[in-house]
């Protein structure tokens, strides 16, 4: 085994859908990885049955799919360290923790949840918090304070246990962080956490730290939300006598405003998602948001992660996941929380918008087209669209809006337009106009163009006024590209038809009441 190899992993609890945070975890995981030539593993945490959520699991998976996370051991893929679900881990932990009982570093506390509930109250009463450990830990029924003789006697008769770290009563120890440096604890403040429980099954901590070893992950890079553990994971790997990963614990993703953990109630709030895909809760049906189903390629999704907590040392912006993995290095990671941008989110999908290519948008918006029921759905003619209005548009969504006038002929006439642009002239202009159009062959943009504008010209009329009115007919508002470009796109006889429906709809200005 090649004892220098980084291997990391990402090991989710599958209590829900993974928030984004969790995704950027991952990502940051690959990155890391990927630049040394390392390996990923992805690992499930389902130990603590009590919060399984059925579904979740599945979901983690789909949406590293989606996002191009690619591990190269894990559930799915399997590996020679497998399995790689805890629960089919079970058998492996208990010996673990009888080691560590034997070694002196743990013990057996037959403390039931009651008796201790019933201490918790009594100590809040005296306005005291109760904390399992080195001074505490003499009063209570453990290995450490029985005798023998008790010990022996409660364990033949099955009595329920858990096993417990002996936290050493007070000393330092140094921890070392790849993002925050070197940290000092005191064990005085740490409490003596359960590592194995009474249904047979292993903490988080202790599963954690077992499984790490096994599968000789090099680094652990993950949340923040788990540096309070990094002490007690420091002390199993020495009581083990193991060598300990190295560490990185990244900074947590904060609102928008700021302050605190994003959440998935700022994402509601603020009308983004929080998940990487949609997720409907199994058990209410609520129903939370997500990046897949909201529009957001997988790509821009990964660049806008990626730079939310690290920065690549200059001003470039945009990245693939090969340029991630090129550019990607742990000294860039910020020490401080970053906030998430949901303006910058839909920039970055802008961006990578406009790089695909006309044919492959096509491919997208073609479905969108015939939900709306539009006839003319030719994949050159919807690609040649998509080129004039891409610039437009965040979303495939959106591309609607900068073109349906492509599509379909205006069914109403934007008030405050007409209102301003359809003037006393317009009437007969536009008429006049149809005219001129009728007598045109060459019904290309830049033809269309040349003559109306020496129509203009000759009429001596103002080339704003007629403009304004014209693509009033044709959009139904004062939106969307060259006008010319959407007449000749639209052809001559929709031209002539919508002018003819406009005049009628829209009359002479003394006839229409506004
Ligand atoms: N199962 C833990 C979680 O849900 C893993 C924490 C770690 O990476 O050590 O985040």
């Amino acid at each position: 085994m090649d004892h220098n190899k980084i291997r990391v992993r990402f090991a989710p609890s599958p209590t829900g859908p993974l928030h984004i945070g969790g995704v950027r975890t991952a990502l940051y995981n690959y990155l890391f990885a990927k630049k040394q030539g390392g390996e990923i593993i992805l690992r499930i945490e389902d130990t603590d049955q009590n919060r399984f959520v059925e579904g979740a699991e599945q979901y983690i998976i789909d949406a590293f799919n989606w996002c191009g996370i690619k591990f190269d051991e894990g559930v799915v893929e399997g590996g020679p360290f497998g399995p790689y679900r805890q629960s089919e881990r079970k058998g492996i932990y208990q010996k673990y923790a009888f080691d560590l009982i034997n070694s002196g570093h743990a013990y057996y506390a037959f403390d039931t949840g009651k008796e201790l509930d019933e201490i918790r109250k009594s100590y809040e009463s005296e306005k005291k918090t109760f904390i399992y450990n080195a001074i505490e830990r003499k009063k209570l029924r453990n290995s450490l304070t029985l005798s023998q003789e008790e010990l022996q006697s409660l364990l033949n008769k099955d009595t329920p246990f858990v096993i417990r770290f002996k936290m050493p009563a007070n000393s330092d120890i140094i921890l070392n962080d790849l993002i925050r440096g070197e940290i000092k604890v005191n064990t005085g403040v740490l409490d003596d956490k359960i590592l194995f429980k009474s249904d047979g099954m292993p903490t988080y901590h202790l599963a954690n730290i077992v499984d790490d070893h096994l599968m000789e992950v090099s680094h652990v890079i993950r949340g923040e939300e788990w540096l309070p553990s990094l002490p007690l994971h420091k002390l199993l790997y020495d009581a083990f006598d193991w060598k300990a990963p190295e560490f990185a614990h990244l900074p947590l993703l904060l609102k928008p405003e700021g302050n605190g953990k994003l959440s998935k109630r700022d994402g509601d709030r603020l009308g983004f998602p929080v998940f990487p895909l949609q997720w409907k809760d199994p058990k209410s049906g609520e129903i939370s948001s997500g990046y897949r189903e909201d529009g957001y390629f997988p790509d821009a999704f990964i660049n806008m992660l990626a730079l939310l907590g690290w920065n690549p040392g200059d001003e470039k912006e945009l990245f693939n996941m090969d340029e991630l993995v090129e550019a990607f290095s742990m000294e860039r990671v910020g020490k401080s929380g970053s906030k998430f941008d949901p303006d910058k989110a839909r920039w970055f999908n802008h961006q990578y918008l406009i790089t695909k290519t006309d044919d492959y948008l096509a491919m997208l918006f073609i479905p969108i087209l015939k939900s709306k029921k539009v006839s003319n759905t030719d994949s050159t003619f919807v690609a040649t669209v998509i080129g004039m209005v891409k610039e437009r548009a965040n979303f495939i969504e959106d591309i609607w809006d900068h073109s349906s006038f492509f599509f379909v002929a205006p069914e109403s006439y934007d008030p405050k337009a007409v209102k301003k642009r359809w003037k006393d002239t317009s009437y007969d202009e536009m008429h006049q106009l149809k005219l001129v159009l009728e007598g045109i062959n060459d019904f290309t943009s830049s033809n269309i163009e040349t003559i109306l504008k020496t129509w203009i010209e000759e009429n001596e009329l103002g080339t704003g006024l007629v403009m304004n009115a014209f693509r009033l007919l044709i959009v139904g508002a004062l939106k969307g590209p060259h006008l010319f470009d959407i007449v000749a796109m639209i052809g001559k006889d929709e031209t002539l038809n919508r002018i003819d429906k406009g005049l009628i709809n829209l009359g002479r200005k003394e006839t229409i009441n506004i």
